[in-house]
């Protein structure tokens, strides 16, 4: 046992080795020289412990060969780029919304150096991180103010917890949405010091349902959009307009959560059913929430518009610090909405997703393919969706590549996923797709390159 512990090579020899050197150049010194030591430390114990030599020697090539295993391993849970083929293009666990190059340009010019972000260069004093983003907001939606926060989840945290503490929020039963586990009304209302008063079924709700739930401790009405789901078959809403007249009558605000947050009328692109922050202003809400990152395609935060004696009161509510944003969000939050002030909508990445012919996504599809034998695939056109919590039931033409393997497809998926540049596919009913949808044109010949290498 002495004579292995011996031969363990020692970590100033490692670092001299040609792989060595080429690590620590790609890993940093530092974080080499942990992995090395931990590594030798693992081989010793197995030694001392087994009286035997863990892998078949103790050459070095094959140790740096772990110890790059580990390394590689540790840079994979760091925030990496990855090519979405699922073909949801506002996939919430792959970042949802990709931002716009002059959102990217922005982020950089405001971020690198110094800006005027709480600055105000008129008067040459402390101003307001969100003077220019209420501007586009006044111009694109017609609103006094906005708030902007984290994202909308914090949004609707805010709002409730500035305007209806303590007391009655009335809401229908049908709209108790949850949002990826961790967004759920019910419990947000709770954490707000809001009391939640459910009316009407699952299904239908009807005008003399709100009417009857109104009382001296309501605070306000609220809408929640079925953003990610819907409710088909015998249903009945009340809608906008007719609580708006309700709400007010009875002096109430009317506070209506989005999530999606449409700002442009989506029937150009075919859908049909997502209403837009416009309408429900227009329809009389006095306080709308939505996200950033999903229809509007900006950056992850939560947009809060509506009445001035409303916007006020979130405004100075201590949490309101707690949620406010960075600069680097409202760069991008500004770039954003700069495009759709001046109708260039398809440079924001979603929409030119949206926008893309079958045939563009056929000719992708042949493209990516060119350098593979006939049989080793199909390319087919399906279907995908939205997603993000955004048009439910709406379903987009779209493009895929199914390989034809023996690779059980749950191999194959962890095959792409291991990528140097990790590659998101779709498994459907038992079959690993390539969808699309959602794929850059500067990614197709890195696409190319490894399905050349299948
Ligand atoms: C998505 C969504 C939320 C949560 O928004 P995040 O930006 O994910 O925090 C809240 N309400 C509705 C209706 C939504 O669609």
């Amino acid at each position: 046992m002495e004579n292995l512990l011996r031969q363990i090579p020692s970590v100033t020899k490692l670092l001299e080795t040609k792989k060595g050197k080429e690590l620590i150049e790609i890993f940093g010194r530092e974080e080499f020289l942990r992995i090395c030591r931990e590594k030798l430390g693992e081989i010793r114990e197995f030694i001392s412990s087994q009286g035997k030599v863990p892998m078949e020697s103790l050459e070095e090539e094959k140790i740096l060969l772990e110890i790059e295993k580990k390394l590689k391993l540790i840079k994979r849970k760091s925030l990496t780029k990855v090519i979405n083929c699922t073909g949801t293009i506002l996939h919430t666990n792959l970042g949802r919304a990709p931002l716009a190059a002059n959102a990217l340009e922005k982020i950089l010019e405001v971020s690198r150096g110094y800006s005027n972000l709480e600055f105000d260069l008129e008067r040459g004093e402390r101003g307001s991180r969100t003077l220019g983003i209420r501007e586009q907001l006044a111009q694109l939606l017609g609103v006094d103010d906005c708030v902007i926060v984290n994202n909308n989840a914090g949004a609707v945290l805010l709002v409730l917890s500035a305007l209806t503490k303590g007391k009655e929020v009335i809401i229908s039963r049908g709209q108790l949405v949850e949002i990826g586990g961790s967004f759920r009304i019910p419990e947000i209302m709770e954490q707000s010091g809001s009391i939640l008063k459910e009316v009407g079924t699952t299904n239908k709700v009807h005008l003399k349902d709100y009417q009857r739930a109104i009382n001296e401790n309501t605070g306000a009405i609220m809408r929640v959009h079925t953003s990610n789901y819907r409710i088909v078959g015998f249903t009945q809403d009340v809608d906008l307009q007719t609580l708006s007249k309700l709400a007010h009558e009875n002096n109430l605000p009317l506070i209506d959560d989005l999530g999606s947050g449409t700002l442009i009328d989506l029937i150009p692109w075919g859908i049909y059913d997502e209403p837009t922050v416009t309408q429900s202003i227009k329809m009389g809400a006095d306080v709308v929430t939505f996200s950033g990152d999903k229809l509007l395609g900006g950056p992850q935060c939560g947009i809060i518009v509506g009445k001035r004696e409303y916007i006020d009161i979130i405004k100075k509510h201590p949490m309101m610090r707690a949620l406010r944003c960075d600069k680097l969000v409202l760069s991008a939050l500004g770039a954003t909405l700069e495009l759709y002030q001046k109708g260039e909508i398809e440079k924001i990445p979603i929409y030119a997703f949206l926008h893309r012919p079958v045939e563009e996504l056929k000719g992708m599809a042949k493209r990516l393919t060119e350098n593979l034998a006939k049989e080793k695939f199909i390319i087919k056109e399906d279907h995908c969706y939205v997603g993000g919590g955004a048009l439910p039931t709406h379903e987009l033409p779209t493009v895929v590549i199914k390989l034809n393997s023996q690779i059980p497809p749950h191999d194959l998926a962890q095959w792409f996923r291991n990528l140097e540049i990790p590659v998101i596919g779709r498994i459907h009913k038992g079959e690993f797709y390539l969808d699309l949808k959602g794929v850059f044109p500067e990614d197709i010949p890195y696409l190319q390159e490894v399905l050349s290498k299948l």
